[in-house]
């Protein structure tokens, strides 16, 4: 099988020919990365770091913010863990290092595109639909599901169509917090991570702002994937959503972002502010102030996500998947990552994505 020498790894074929590569085509030739998109983002092993830091970081991130999801002010959050707050792995309900519906639907997303990630985007929406009705219905479905997503799941088992299953009236999260297995896979087709990462929503979030929000969330991951510069994610973020229908709530917040860095987590992550994250236009901007507050720094970036009043599980998982994607897999605390639920999976899942991506790794 052809490939191409590309540093010091190999990048093996078939590797999918973006310029060729049409949806609803399967393509099996043989094509390698211009050296632009190799320099750019390293060897192999480099990518496979990046891809797990990415999944194995918004795990983490959601289990750091899953007990204090429901604890709605500072004070709750100060008497239960402390003048720092959360800190590491906590128990509540379920042993330390459990995360919730945010990864848990992330892996859904993960799945389906290993799956048919290369397919029409009926196949591979088909094939997310059916991880999602598994997920709703099974016994691990007991870490708070967003409501919006347990109905548009009802819909999707009654048989209504993906595209319309959604719920039209909601901006929920719940879309926006489980797109970055979409910012990995499509990494290098903004065109084609846009189109499948707004459709990702339609089965569960209908409203305009869910879409572009969780095409704002794979964007981010594919940006911080390359390794692009942090600073520049809020304008560069801003500038897409402006153009994207739907677009304009996220954008608003996104360029609000850099004056905005400079004042305390608790001033910014709040109601009045950049919001409490409960919708997708909200949870990407928070998620997105804190990566930028400390992006060469991962345990800072999801905690700063975790000790908040909002929807701290959804703002430190979208946080984690950014940070995750630019500092690679070792930014990541040992001890986390050791404890973290279904660690083994969640490293094989990533690497699966990357190898489903179009990028063989040592010993597949
Ligand atoms: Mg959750």
């Amino acid at each position: 099988m052809a490939g191409c020498a590309i540093g010091h790894e190999t990048y093996a074929a078939p590797i999918r020919n973006q310029r060729r590569h049409r949806r609803g085509e399967r393509y099996n030739g043989a094509y390698c990365r211009t050296v632009r998109t190799a320099t750019e983002l390293g060897t192999i092993m480099e990518l496979l770091s990046r891809f797990q830091g990415c999944i194995v970081g918004l795990a983490i991130g959601d289990a750091l913010g899953r007990p204090t999801e429901f604890l709605h002010t500072l004070a709750a959050i100060h008497a239960r863990f402390g003048a720092d707050g959360v800190t590491d792995l906590e128990p509540d309900g379920h042993p330390a290092g459990t995360y919730t519906d945010d990864t848990q639907m992330t892996l859904c997303v993960a799945r389906a595109l290993i799956l048919a990630g290369h397919e029409s985007l009926d196949t591979l929406m088909s094939a997310m639909v059916k991880e999602f009705v598994e997920w709703s219905r099974s016994a691990e479905n007991d870490r708070a599901p967003g409501t919006t997503c347990m109905a548009g799941c009802r819909n999707l088992s009654s048989g209504i169509e993906w595209r319309v299953a959604g719920i039209v009236g909601s901006k929920g999260c719940g879309s926006a917090m489980r797109t970055a297995p979409i910012g990995l896979f499509y990494h290098d087709n903004e065109r084609e991570l846009i189109e499948v990462a707004r459709a990702s929503s339609l089965p569960t979030h209908g409203h305009p702002t869910a879409l572009a929000s969780a095409a704002a969330t794979a964007l981010l991951t594919a940006w911080a994937l390359h390794g692009d510069e942090p600073a520049e994610f809020p304008s560069r973020l801003a500038t897409v959503m402006r153009e994207m229908e739907g677009g304009e709530e996220v954008a608003v917040l996104a360029a609000r972002i850099p004056e905005l860095l400079s004042a305390a987590p608790e001033s910014v992550l709040r109601k009045d502010v950049l919001g409490e994250a409960w919708v997708g236009d909200e949870a990407v901007a928070c998620a997105l102030y804190c990566f930028c507050r400390s992006p060469r720094d991962y345990r800072t970036t999801v905690l700063t996500g975790a000790n908040t009043i909002g929807d701290s599980d959804s703002i430190a998982c979208i946080a984690g998947a950014i940070s995750g994607a630019y500092n690679g897999l070792d930014a990541i605390p040992k001890k986390w990552r050791q404890r973290i639920e279904k660690s083994d999976e969640l490293h094989r899942v990533a690497e699966e994505l990357l190898r489903s991506a179009g990028v063989s790794t040592p010993g597949s």
